[in-house]
């Protein structure tokens, strides 16, 4: 995928988000990203959910979905711990860099204002 390096940080807080909610598994994931532009394949997706796994953001079981054996993930506490922590700092990011407010801009702004 091109910029994998620069985007795998936002894969994985996706990835933490949909598990989080209604869970996951892999073939599903990958749809998702799909959807929302990342090109990511089974090659570097499953490695993935299984370092998240090993690094205790997600636990997995096997359960069947639409007929399929599947490998179900879901995050644990510090997965969901994780994800609360990243909010806040994609919230903040977001402001800089997609609607160019840094901290030293507002506060300019704010001057003009008064
Ligand atoms: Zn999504």
């Amino acid at each position: 995928m091109p910029e994998y390096e620069i985007l795998s940080g936002l894969i994985r807080l996706h990835i933490l988000y949909h598990a989080s909610r209604e869970g996951l598994f892999g073939l599903g994931m990958i749809h998702e990203l799909r959807e929302h532009g990342y090109k990511i394949g089974p090659g570097t997706l499953y490695p993935l959910l299984h370092r998240m796994e090993k690094q205790g953001y997600l636990r997995s079981r096997e359960r069947v979905v639409d007929g399929k054996q599947r490998r179900w993930y879901t995050t644990t506490p510090r997965g969901r711990r994780a994800l609360l922590e990243a909010k806040a700092r994609v919230g903040e990011l977001f402001r800089e860099i997609v609607k160019d407010e840094t901290p030293e801009a507002r506060s300019h702004r704010h001057h003009k204002k008064t």
